[in-house]
């Protein structure tokens, strides 16, 4: 990624539209819930996406949901995202998912995808994918991400997925509270970990662990920064400042609302240039990755 080049770096933007399979009818009541919940209109392809992007100079970081287990819906191919941000290597990254319960499966499909397809790091989702992140299952596919240094994205708090569907869909909650992060910020400390979204209703555990853990970061994505809750702002602005990071969950939330919002949203100035960019470079190792190329 030319980040230089760039105004912004967005950590959480998801693959919407195939342009290769068609929507999963599985999935449609989750998607048209979530629509109504976001209050979002009509879902964007892929390459939608990367023009939108392009347009602002901002970078991207995409990925799709694998919730085959919990959800039985088909996901769009994490192949078919890697393709695109290699042909997009100057503004995107693609990071895989892989259902922890896919087992041997999932953990060679993770080492595939780093090793033939270049992704940089892996999104969970413990509310649609069914488990706890400290869930001894998941621990072979934590081993192949903090082997190879890369990211894990973890959804956290309350999920738009879900809600106002009888039941919530079947899906849970509880699995999304940030405090189960800790074992693993504790067991992989060479992994990345990005809490995604202020972690409502567990906002303090988000905070608590972040200021813990080295390997921990909380990307702002999903909400609006005018409902951020106030401790996250004031974390934000002090001992958290270098942890933060501006994530949007396209295509629910857009860069252009997010950052709009984000300026009068109580963010001291010398903080917000750490947020949009320069977090995310030290985050995702953007900075490392040139030099080792350089050093061969
Ligand atoms: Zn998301």
């Amino acid at each position: 990624m030319n980040y230089k080049d760039l105004i912004a770096i967005d950590v959480h933007t998801h693959a919407e539209v195939s342009s290769r399979q068609p929507a999963d009818v599985l999935w449609q009541p989750f998607e048209d819930a979530a629509s109504v919940y976001f209050k979002t209109g009509k879902r964007p392809t892929i390459a939608d996406t990367i023009a939108y992007y392009r347009e602002r100079k901002i970078g991207l970081v995409m990925f799709t949901v694998d919730s085959e287990f919990e959800i039985g819906s088909r996901r769009i191919s994490n192949e078919e995202i890697a393709e695109a941000a290699a042909a997009n290597s100057d503004i995107m990254i693609a990071f895989g998912s892989i259902d922890p319960h896919k087992g041997r499966l999932g953990v060679r499909e993770a080492r595939e995808l780093i090793r033939s397809s270049g992704v940089k790091g892996f999104k969970f989702h413990p509310t649609v994918q069914g488990f706890f992140a400290n869930d001894r299952m998941a621990y072979p596919l934590y081993e192949v991400i903090a082997e190879h240094k890369l990211t894990a994205t973890f959804h956290s708090g309350h999920s738009g997925i879900g809600t106002g569907m009888p039941g919530g869909g079947g899906l849970r909650l509880k699995y999304s509270n940030p405090m189960h992060l800790d074992d693993v910020a504790a067991d992989f400390p060479d992994m990345t970990i990005i809490i995604a979204h202020p972690s409502w209703p567990w906002q303090d555990e988000a905070l608590s662990v972040c200021l813990h853990k080295p390997n921990v970061y909380i990307d702002l994505s999903g909400w609006s920064p005018k409902y951020f809750p106030p401790q996250l702002v004031h974390y934000a602005n002090s001992q958290l400042k270098r942890k933060v990071l501006f994530g949007s969950d396209y295509s629910v939330l857009t860069p252009d609302r997010w950052m709009k919002d984000f300026k009068d949203a109580g963010f001291k100035p010398e903080v917000h240039p750490l947020i949009l960019k320069e977090n995310a470079i030290r985050a995702l190792r953007l900075d490392h990755t040139g030099g080792a190329t350089a050093r061969g």
